[in-house]
This record gives C-alpha cells, sequence and structure tokens, in this order.
C-alpha cells in the first residue's frame, strides 16, 4: 500500500486534542482532509483554572477554548474526533497504522500533538498550589501576581532572567535558593534588582488568602502572592521514542520550519516538538495553535504532491 495510492481510511490521524491538535484539525477538516483527531483527555494546563496570554480567551478558563474548538470541529464533515488515546503508531505499507482501543485505523499521515507533561521540584504542598498560587511561566501568569511580593523557587540557570521579569509586575521579588549557591552571574542580576534571596531550606508550601505561604526549615515563613517554579518536563506520549524521530537536547522532538519530523510522513506540533532555532518550545496555548496550524498545512502540501505531483514549499 502506498501512500500515493493507498485506501487509508484517513487522510491524517491527528493524535491529541490539546491547542496544537484542535487546530490541526481545524485545518484539515477545512481543506476536507479525512481527518481523525484521537484525545486521550490529559492536558498540560490541566492544574490552571484560567489560562492568559491570548487574545480573547485572557483570563478564561482553559477548557472552554477546547469545548469551542470542538464544537468548531463538529460542523466539518471530513473531521471525525474520539475520546480515546492512541497506543501505537506503526508504518504501514507506505502510510501508518495507528492502534486505539477500538481497533487500529489507517492514515497516510501521521500528525504527533501529544504535547509534554511537568514534573514539579519535591516540596510539600507545591503540587497543590500548582496552576494557581504557582507557575512556571510569567507570561502566563505572572500579572496575577501584581502588586504583591513573589518568590522564585531555586538557583537555576535562569533565576536570575526570570526575577528579573517579575521585577516590574511584583512588589518585590524573594529568590527561595533552598539551601543552594547561586552562582556569580545570577547573584549579580539579583543584587542589580534589588531582588532579597532566603537562603534556607524551603520545608513547604501552603494556600493563603494573599497566595502562599512558604515554610522554611529555620526562620521565619514568608507570604507571597505567587511562587515561579522551573519544572522539567517529558514527552507524554512513547511515540517519538517508538519511531526513532531525532530528538533535541530539550527531549523534543526535532522538527523544520513546517513542522516536518525527522521521519517523512510523521508531523509534530506544540510541546512536545520545536526547531532546532530555540533551547526549548515557545510553550503556550497560542504557539501551540500556530504550530498545529502550519504542520496541518505542511500536511496539505505533501498531500498535493503525492497525489499531483505538486512541489510542496521548501
Ligand atoms: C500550569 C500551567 C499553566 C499554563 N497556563 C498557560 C496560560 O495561561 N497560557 C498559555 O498560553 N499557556 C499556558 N500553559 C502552557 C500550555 O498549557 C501549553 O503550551 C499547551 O497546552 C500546549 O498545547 P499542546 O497541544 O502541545 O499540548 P497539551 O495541551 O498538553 O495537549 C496534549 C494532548 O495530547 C493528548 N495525548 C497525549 N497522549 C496521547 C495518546 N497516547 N493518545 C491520544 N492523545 C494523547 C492529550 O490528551 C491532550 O489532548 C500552561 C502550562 C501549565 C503547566
Amino acid at each position: 500500500m502506498s501512500r500515493k495510492t493507498n485506501n487509508s481510511e484517513y487522510d491524517v490521524v491527528v493524535v491529541g486534542g490539546g491547542p496544537a491538535g484542535l487546530q490541526a484539525t481545524l485545518t484539515l477538516g477545512r481543506m476536507h482532509r479525512r481527518v481523525l483527531m484521537l484525545d486521550s483527555g490529559t492536558y498540560r494546563n490541566d492544574p490552571a483554572h484560567l489560562m492568559h496570554n491570548f487574545l480573547t480567551h485572557d483570563g478564561r478558563p482553559p477548557a472552554e477554548l477546547r469545548a469551542l474548538a470542538r464544537a468548531e470541529l463538529a460542523t466539518y464533515e471530513t473531521v471525525e474526533v474520539r475520546d480515546t488515546g492512541a497506543t501505537s503508531v506503526v508504518p504501514d505499507g507506505d502510510g501508518w497504522s495507528v492502534g486505539t482501543d477500538t481497533g487500529p485505523v489507517g492514515a497516510r499521515l501521521v500528525l504527533l500533538a501529544t504535547g509534554v507533561r511537568d514534573t514539579l521540584p519535591d516540596k510539600p504542598g507545591l503540587a497543590s498550589i500548582f496552576g494557581t498560587a504557582a507557575a512556571h511561566c510569567p507570561f502566563c501568569h505572572g500579572h496575577e501576581y501584581a502588586g504583591t511580593p513573589v518568590a522564585v523557587l531555586g538557583c537555576h540557570a535562569h533565576v536570575g532572567r526570570v526575577a528579573a521579569m517579575l521585577a516590574p509586575i511584583a512588589s518585590e521579588v524573594v529568590v527561595l535558593a533552598d539551601g543552594d549557591e547561586l552562582d556569580d552571574a545570577n547573584a549579580a542580576q539579583l543584587r542589580s534588582l534589588g531582588a532579597s534571596v532566603r537562603t534556607e531550606v524551603v520545608a513547604g508550601f501552603c494556600p493563603s488568602s494573599l497566595g502562599a505561604v512558604v515554610s522554611f526549615d529555620d526562620g521565619p515563613t514568608l507570604e507571597v502572592g505567587g511562587v515561579l517554579v522551573a519544572t522539567t518536563f517529558t514527552q507524554s506520549a512513547p511515540f517519538a521514542a517508538d519511531l526513532g524521530l531525532d530528538l533535541l537536547s530539550s527531549g523534543c522532538v526535532e522538527v523544520d520550519a513546517m513542522g516536518r519530523t525527522s521521519l517523512p510522513g510523521v508531523y509534530a506540533a506544540g510541546d512536545l516538538a520545536h526547531t532546532a532555532a530555540f533551547p526549548m518550545p515557545m510553550s503556550s496555548v497560542l504557539a501551540a495553535a500556530a504550530a498545529g496550524q502550519t504542520a496541518a498545512a505542511a500536511c496539505v502540501a505533501d498531500l498535493l504532491a503525492l497525489d499531483h505531483g505538486v512541489l510542496a514549499p521548501a
């Protein structure tokens, strides 16, 4: 069976129903491509009640955006959505077989939009405030802490930069060194900002009316409006590894500017992928949706090339 002539049920199977997968599916549906979107129902921003920094949806629930997107998809005849997980993605001739709980489906192309998952520093109480009084991204949640003291947890390489981003927003920035040493560059940056440093080991976090109370192994507690925390992230799904896709040092799938992976016929969009020009994905709802649209356009271009010899864009 060849991608050029095959009778696969779908032109494209999109794996993932976050902003990247939803937008990719919309774009393919609008081009009357037979597209199946599989969504296992777990989203990176699940801990957050509200999303920000997205025109028209600033300060609205992420679930609302997804529900509106699903309603829009339902108006396109060639779009099918299933609330189920993909279990495998394997080559099938020149196309792909995507395993699901209800059996395999055939696709000419596969677009991975499965996202990443965060692991927080191991501190008591931190998980329960992550997404509200604690956040990993100043663009997504910094403004919500405006005019209050804001803590930045850890001595990681970017602590000075994060503190500098918060400085115009917060009433005061306090770095929680958590018993570690700041390197010289970060220490100098914090001094120039007038940020203070608590050197004690952080014992944990509790929600408070302002935001959160930080407790330490010794010394007084600290109440802040918000805590900025660096997470480590990993791929949500095994397909990039299973397919042997080229990965970047961030752990994300390497894609070209159009969302093509190292494996012809497999595309990737959203937080799980980025180009080599970036050190990490531009993790945001808008950027993920934009990447989904771009990768879907690449799918359309490549299907045209397969079917009609129309040249794909470079
Ligand atoms: C706490 C928090 C708050 C955030 N707040 C904001 C904010 O305010 N504004 C903003 O712009 N960004 C915010 N972000 C970032 C934003 O959530 C991500 O950038 C965005 O969700 C990435 O979209 P995505 O489609 O790549 O992945 P996701 O939204 O994570 O979606 C992944 C999709 O893949 C599916 N999936 C995974 N495995 C499988 C499988 N095997 N089969 C089928 N489906 C599968 C999932 O179910 C899901 O549908 C926040 C992130 C976090 C952690």
